[in-house]
């Protein structure tokens, strides 16, 4: 094998590890379109938004104007429990891909939570901590985000009430199990412990829950009990503001060895992740500096920006959040029961949706069995196990490696790998016995949806 002039993980010293957070939308000229009162139509102010929310994320959230933004030292401090995350050249599945291409990716799955939501979980534990709450509510769908969230609750003593979509607190047992050990109390959503999800079960009793719905049940929870917010772990400004310590250790690593980026690619469900890597590219090419390409994926089975409509929607089932501009699929809609990949919100960041919109952002939508042999291929090279929804970016990751082949191109590829797989192995188990399947809704199927979406005229 040649000498390696790049190691094959670029680490930071903790020292060169962010101290700010970078706010995107301070160099967007088309700002993200402002969240709505569901009842006025007119924009959330400050003060609905911290019936539901902490007073210091609601400002991070409406925040349009300061492009950096201090990370407290007690966040960083925690931060430096498993940041700074690697950046790995993935020499070894360059080589068996016999592509010219640089292929990195940015890992974010070293904690006990398995994913990137850590970064913003400790976040908003922090600032409900300094606001003197009692505790904080969620929604959680596979877990991942409730799993970070309790970490992140226990360690600064807050209560932690996580409600958890059906299907998942009854096929996957581990992750409620992590969160319990973290301390936090799980309920499986819908339930009769809040008057929306009494609302749902009667109307479609039996149903298995989706993540829209249990948003409107942690959202109602916690606006009904004193000394408590809700939190929210995707999609929000907030949450990809918090992300982009991602991006910012990338770019710091990448910037260490001189090496500037074709590509940026990345998994997009609610968008935090892709959001939190691509922004600091992103700003300097919405100051003029420097040209990327940058790429969402997502499933076929949600594809919320490749097939989604640009308007005001609803962010949750009950119809009781504010309502966002988004690419969106329309909130009633639930992907197809055989789909297993994650990924599988309505919606998508008002931050990426428009700079999808001012075309500075492709996407791309993939079958889940591709994904899963893309994630196969990885592992068996690159040695980790990679979750589902981490491994659509790998899938688009490996296929413009290959055109690379073709064209001779040496291009730079930075994919996000987001998290491991270990909690997903019913998936990969449906992969490997070939009881996969790639249901790709039909325009009938997503006109459903559709359908359902509130009548804005913005
Ligand atoms: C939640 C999650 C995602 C998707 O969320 P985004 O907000 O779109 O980043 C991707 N990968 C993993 C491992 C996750 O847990």
């Amino acid at each position: 094998m040649s000498e390696k002039a790049i190691p094959y993980k670029i680490y930071l010293e903790e020292n060169e590890m962010p101290r700010q957070w970078y706010n995107v939308r301070a160099d967007m000229k088309n700002k993200p379109a402002p969240l709505l009162n569901p009842g006025t139509l007119e924009p959330m102010t400050a003060q609905e938004l911290e019936a539901v929310f902490c007073k210091e994320l609601v400002q991070q959230e409406l925040d349009d104007v300061h492009p950096y933004i201090d990370i407290p030292e007690d966040i960083r401090n925690f931060y430096k429990m498993y940041r700074p995350s690697p950046l790995v050249r993935a020499y070894c599945l360059e080589e068996k891909l016999q592509t010219p291409a640089k292929i990195y990716y940015k890992f974010e799955g070293n904690n006990t939570s398995g994913s990137h939501k850590l970064n913003s979980a400790i976040a908003q534990a922090y600032y409900a901590k300094q606001q003197g709450l009692r505790g904080v509510t969620t929604e959680t769908g596979a877990g991942q985000w409730g799993t970070a969230l309790s970490m992140a609750c226990s360690y600064f003593g807050l209560d932690c009430k996580v409600y958890m979509v059906k299907v998942s607190y009854e096929q996957k047992p581990f992750r409620r199990e992590v969160m319990r050990t973290y301390g936090a109390s799980v309920t499986p959503s819908p339930s009769e412990t809040t008057e929306v999800g009494k609302r749902i079960l009667k109307a479609h009793p039996g149903t298995t829950g989706s993540l829209g719905c249990a948003i409107s049940e942690a959202v109602e929870a916690a606006t009904s009990m004193e000394g408590y917010r809700y939190v929210l772990g995707s999609v929000l400004s907030q949450v990809l503001l918090h992300q982009t310590i991602i991006g910012l250790e990338t770019k710091a690593a990448l910037d260490k060895y001189n090496i500037v980026p074709d590509m940026i690619i990345g998994c997009a469900g609610g968008g935090s992740n892709l959001g939190g890597l691509i922004s600091p590219f992103m700003g300097e090419m919405l100051r003029g500096e420097r040209d990327y390409q940058f790429i969402a994926v997502e499933p076929a089975s949600c594809p919320s920006l490749t097939r989604g409509r640009y308007v005001y929607d609803f962010c949750d089932t009950g119809m009781v959040c504010p309502l966002a501009k988004m690419y969106t699929l329309g909130s009633g809609f639930i992907p197809s029961p055989n789909h297993s990949g994650g990924l599988r919100y309505h919606g998508m960041s008002s931050i990426l949706s428009q700079l999808y919109d001012d075309g500075l952002m492709e996407a791309r939508s993939v079958e889940q069995t591709a994904v899963f042999t893309a994630a196969e291929q990885f592992a068996r090279v690159e040695g980790i196990l990679p979750a589902p929804e981490s491994s659509h970016a790998i899938r688009v990751a490996i296929d413009e490696a290959m055109k690379c082949r073709e064209t001779g191109e040496e291009k730079t590829i930075v994919f996000g790998l987001t998290g491991t797989g270990y909690f997903d192995m019913v998936a990969y188990e449906k992969f490997h016995n070939g009881e996969m399947n790639d249901y790709i809704p039909t325009d009938a199927d997503l006109q459903v949806g559709f359908d359902g979406l509130p009548k804005v005229e913005k």
